[in-house]
């Protein structure tokens, strides 16, 4: 039987420096807080808190005195960096450079915009960390919208600046621009920025081919990554046959009965390590 990984599965640059950068600073000593989980896979999570890599939530952040934080590749609102000036917090600061340019721009088309008339748009999912931190650019009054369905509700007689989640679906984003293209009133202006990473959009059509190209694909990712949802919709699509696993416990092994090939592939966040571990165990149990 042929196992396979996939080679475009895995982590993404931010996910890669976010996890270096936390590596070096464990390695200085001294304790070091991780504001929210670094990545969204838990077995990662769990790793790195074997190394001593503390995870704390918001509330606890604003507790927090004279310590060092390390940021994670979602960024963060312009109130937690003011929150760490007071409370003399050093900031690790590892947001991915793709997200701090789309929070510049954010900003600055909010510094810009022509008062109320202009409604800056987001297409991205409420309350993930990314969206609070580009929401966050705007004083909080940007609005976020989660599907096309949601866009159809937009007040089309304002202007609308659009931009999106670094992860969301590029033909949905792009829906969302034909409608409002068709439907803003003549006297407003519709200006969007195509800002999905081309490191979630590239996966798709190579993580297909991946899928289909076996009889059973195992897709590994933490239950929380949006990214993780978005592929593994993907692979489901071309491949019916395709199992969202957390680790290897989650492994329904009736599934291996009459098939020839098994691919495993994972998210963004999914880390290499596991996926390998996952080939181990089938390879373990087949033999
Ligand atoms: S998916 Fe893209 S934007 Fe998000 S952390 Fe990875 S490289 Fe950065």
């Amino acid at each position: 039987m042929k196992i396979e990984i996939d080679n475009g599965s895995g982590f993404c640059h931010g996910v890669v420096t976010a996890i270096h950068k936390a590596e070096e600073e464990l390695a200085k000593g001294g304790p070091l807080y991780c504001l929210g989980d670094i990545v969204h896979n838990s077995r990662e999570v769990e790793r790195l808190s074997e190394m001593g890599l503390i995870t704390i939530d918001h509330e606890q952040f604003n507790q927090l005195h004279d310590a060092k934080v390390l940021l994670r590749a979602h960024g963060e609102p312009p109130s937690t960096y003011e929150t760490a000036r007071k409370n003399h917090i050093e900031i690790i600061d590892a947001t991915c450079p793709v997200v701090l340019k789309l929070q510049q721009r954010i900003h600055q088309a909010y510094d810009t915009k022509a008062g109320p008339e202009t409604q800056i748009i987001i297409f991205g999912k409420n309350g993930h960390a990314e969206v609070l931190g580009l929401v966050g650019q705007t004083q909080g009054e940007a609005i976020v919208i989660e599907s096309l369905e949601e866009a159809k509700l937009l007040d089309m007689n304002k202007s609308i600046r659009l931009y999106s989640q670094t992860t969301k679906s590029l033909d949905e984003f792009r829906q969302i621009v034909e409608y409002i293209r068709q439907h803003i009133s003549p006297e407003a202006t519709f200006t969007f920025s195509d800002t999905i990473c081309r490191q979630v959009a590239n996966r798709i059509p190579n993580i297909r081919r991946f899928a289909s190209s076996h009889d059973l694909i195992f897709f590994v990712s933490g239950k929380k990554s949006s990214n993780g949802k978005i592929l593994f919709h993907e692979c489901l699509t071309v491949n019916p046959n395709t199992h969202f696993i957390d680790s290897v416990d989650d492994i329904n092994w009736n599934l291996l009965q009459d098939v020839q090939s098994i691919g495993i592939c994972g998210a963004t966040s999914t880390p290499k390590w596991l996926m390998e571990s996952i080939q181990k165990a089938i390879m373990q149990k087949i033999q």
